[in-house]
């Protein structure tokens, strides 16, 4: 069993695995930016390291001060969280050479699934269904031209190392596609210091639905159901619940077959979710996969009563998984809404600045994942995320109207934030019927 964890991460998801360390009996250590000394992960953590100044780059993203602060700890293991090092084969690799257990899938999986365009080939092989487009990244503007021609406008080009809804571009007709190739490959190259990108169909109105899988050390992998993601603006998650409205049991268990296959011919470890769009036939394909905890993890736990974070530390430390896939039973239905430091009125421009007050709801089947305090500054320098609001209740119904109170009651005085958006939101018919897509936000004004 692990020993001592160091959490590469700040925010709530830092808090979330300190708590689920803790429960276990193992130490935990904290790393903080000079911007972050107050921060509550660096506080409430065994003990706390300071690795650089605010920027990323130098903090949060500096391997060698990070590895340092394990060595000097005596840490065992590091949890990198979601965001920032979670999906960087060399960093998984580098722990490895210095006898630190990464908590998460061994540095080969990262790297075959990190790629996405890579990864549709190996899911096409495994005998998972996979968006029409290019084999591999796309060389030339020709190539993409003859390609693109072949499946039919719209396509999407996508940055191969894409992650958090950038270096994705829409093309309508052949006339865009030569400047939204470049523009997605700036933006890759800035985003991800790689500017491959690939083709693939657009596919009209999907859903976003995923699937959590759990993968131990000796080849058992389970899946622990859905979550709906469609809520999205600009490909960034908004709100996300589960079981998905247009989720059946038959489809729960083909595509749960789906990613627990996904899951096992990359010789996957430890928690991950592959992501799929669904269209109004409800067919699906394979999107990509994340090689991590995701922040709507949540709303799974609550459902299926498992503690991913604590599995993710239990199948680290080596041990063999204790579910098994019968066991799991999804039970009624979670809501989560990402509270945003935020300014919906101002294009969603972040809004950073000092707590004044904050007023969190409670009572049963409300959670709230937060690393927020009356009087804690949230600073320009990370994402504008401050809490996470998730209802569990027997029903979808039920679930809403907990949803619509809790957000009713929540305060935060300093900030601006979205909750007003999310209570409006919640409101809209077309959620309330559970008929919405992925492209809903882009085409409805909320705050109208
Ligand atoms: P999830 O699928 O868990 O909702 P998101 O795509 O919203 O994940 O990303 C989770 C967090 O990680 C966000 O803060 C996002 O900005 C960040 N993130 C995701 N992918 C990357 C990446 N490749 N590089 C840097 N940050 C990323
Ligand atoms: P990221 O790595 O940035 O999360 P994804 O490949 O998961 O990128 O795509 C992010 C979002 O973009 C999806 O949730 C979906 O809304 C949209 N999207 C991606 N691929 C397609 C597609 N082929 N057709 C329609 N929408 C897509
Ligand atoms: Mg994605």
């Amino acid at each position: 069993m692990l020993k001592k964890v160091l959490i590469a991460n700040r925010g709530e998801i830092a808090v979330r695995i300190i708590r689920a360390c803790r429960e276990l009996g193992i130490k935990t250590v904290a790393v903080y930016s000079t911007a972050d000394q107050h921060a509550l992960h660096a506080k409430i953590a065994d003990e706390a390291v300071c690795i650089g100044p605010p920027k990323s780059k130098d903090s949060y993203l500096n391997m060698r001060e990070i590895i340092a602060a394990c060595e000097l700890t005596g840490a065992d293991a590091i949890h990198p969280g979601f965001g920032f090092l979670s999906e960087n084969a060399h960093f998984a690799r580098t722990c490895q050479k210095c006898g630190i257990t990464f908590i998460g899938p061994l540095p080969e999986s990262i790297e075959m699934l990190g790629d996405k365009a890579t990864a549709k080939e190996t899911m096409k092989k495994a005998g998972v269904p996979v968006i029409l487009g290019s084999e591999g990244a796309i060389k030339t503007l020709g190539e993409a031209k003859a390609l693109a021609k072949e499946i039919g406008y719209p396509v999407l080009v996508k940055a191969s190392a894409g992650g958090g809804g950038r270096g994705i571009r829409q093309v309508r007709s052949e006339d865009e596609l030569e400047a939204q190739m470049t523009a997605a490959k700036q933006e890759a190259l800035a985003c991800f210091g790689n500017d491959e990108v690939y083709i693939e169909k657009f596919i009209e109105n999907p859903k976003h639905i995923e699937i959590q899988i759990l993968a131990d050390n000796f080849g058992n992998v389970i899946y622990l159901g859905e979550r709906d993601c469609s809520m999205q603006r600009r490909n960034q998650k908004v709100l996300e619940e589960t079981p998905s409205p247009v989720m059946t049991d038959e489809l729960r268990r083909k595509m749960g077959e789906s990613a627990v296959a996904a899951a096992k011919v990359c010789g996957y470890r430890n928690a991950g979710t592959i992501e799929f769009l669904v269209d109004k036939h409800l067919n699906y394909y394979f999107m990509e996969m994340n090689t991590r905890i995701q922040v709507e993890h949540p709303i799974t736990e609550e459902v299926t009563g498992v503690d991913l974070v604590k599995q993710q530390l239990l199948i680290a430390g080596g041990e063999p998984l204790s579910i098994k896939q019968e066991d799991i039973k999804i039970q009624g239905h979670a809501i989560e809404c990402r509270i945003n430091a935020e300014n919906p009125e101002m294009n969603f421009l972040p809004s950073p600045g000092v707590i004044k007050s904050l007023y969190v709801p409670g009572g049963p089947g409300i959670r709230i994942d937060s690393a927020c305090y009356q009087g804690f500054e949230i600073t320009p320098y990370y994402d504008s995320m401050i809490a996470k609001l998730i209802v569990h209740a027997s029903d979808r119904e039920t679930a809403i109207a907990k949803m619509r109170w809790a957000l009713s009651e929540f305060i935060v005085d300093g900030v601006s934030t979205n909750i007003d958006f999310h209570l409006r939101l919640i409101r809209r018919e077309e959620f309330l019927r559970g008929d919405y897509d992925n492209g809903f936000l882009g085409r409805t004004d909320i705050l109208k």
